[in-house]
């Protein structure tokens, strides 16, 4: 079914969303499928499926201002990253400015994430913080990536081409998931799995090719979705050179966001499962969008 935006004139981080007329859009026309000429460029040369597919998995796991979100245990939180990242998944973590300013374990966290070779993505729920994200991440040695991610839609259009704090400039070059309302509650969020540079704001599911930032949509972040994504390319369907899908772990249960059952062992054995696939590669969100890009950004929008 399609999906139906809602122009929501609601800030960031109100507790509650607000009801408000929804408004039907059109989707990303899908550009028409042609053989990728050129590869993407991660380490490991990818292996495509039958249809010429390579899928990208990447984890993410978002660390909120509020304490309630924080790692409970700064040893069990960083081991699970080495296990997770040991079985081949790449992180791209975002910590939003009340926990990184507050958190006492805050910047051992980043930097010994970084040393496994996590990504810090910019998570700001108020753009205003976006700067100050990214210069504290770089003063602690964890250069953040161009991703924006913990995304009003109606901020698209006042996103600046760079942000300054502390003499340390900052630019956005993408942003990952996008959600009408705060809250994370039904309608909200965004589960499409797609790729594509949005319109603006009121036309953000509309593709341009001139647009500037690049989005992903990683999908509902449930392993058994990721898994019956899969099995749809597998048999052929969704026949584009580069499509993302992204799983997140709550950071304080350690756990697949809204499930009670998906654990690190879980997680571990969903890594073997797709591992089977020659089509799937383990990439941070960046370089999902960087392998888009060096596939000729086949633009794509699949909705959940
Ligand atoms: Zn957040």
């Amino acid at each position: 079914m399609k999906k139906l935006f809602t122009l929501a004139t609601v800030l960031l981080f109100l507790t509650a969303c607000i009801s408000a007329p929804s408004a039907p859009q059109t989707q990303v026309q899908p550009a028409s499928v042609s053989p990728t000429e050129s590869q993407p460029t991660l380490s490991s040369a990818p292996a495509t499926s039958t249809t010429g597919t390579t899928l990208y998995l990447s984890a993410t796991t978002h660390i909120e201002t509020k304490p309630d979100s924080w790692p409970y245990d700064t040893e069990a939180f960083l081991n699970f990253l080495q296990q997770t990242t040991d079985a081949g998944i790449r992180w791209s973590i975002g910590g939003d400015i009340g926990w990184l300013e507050s958190a006492e374990d805050a910047q051992e966290i980043v930097q010994r994430s970084t040393a496994m070779g996590a990504q810090w993505d910019n998570h700001a729920h108020n753009p205003n913080d976006l700067a100050k994200i990214a210069s504290i991440l770089s003063s602690w040695g964890a250069e953040p990536t161009g991703v924006v991610s913990g995304f009003l839609i109606e901020d698209f259009d006042g996103l600046q081409s760079s942000y300054s704090d502390q003499g340390y400039s900052w630019s956005p070059t993408m942003i990952w998931g996008g959600v009408v309302c705060p809250g994370h509650k039904d309608g909200c969020d965004d589960l499409s799995v797609s790729l594509y540079r949005p319109t603006s704001s009121s036309q953000f599911d509309v593709h341009n090719p001139a647009g500037k930032l690049i989005k992903l949509g990683g999908g509902s972040h449930q392993l058994a979705d990721a898994e019956s994504l899969a099995a749809q390319i597998a048999q052929g369907e969704h026949p584009y050179p580069v499509i993302g899908y992204t799983i997140m772990v709550e950071p304080e249960t350690l756990r697949i966001s809204t499930s009670s059952t998906d654990d690190l062992d879980a997680i571990l054995a969903f890594v073997e499962r797709m591992n089977t696939r020659p089509f799937v590669r383990w990439a941070t969100i960046e370089e999902t969008a960087q392998a888009w890009v060096s596939a000729g950004e086949v633009a794509f929008y699949i909705d959940r």
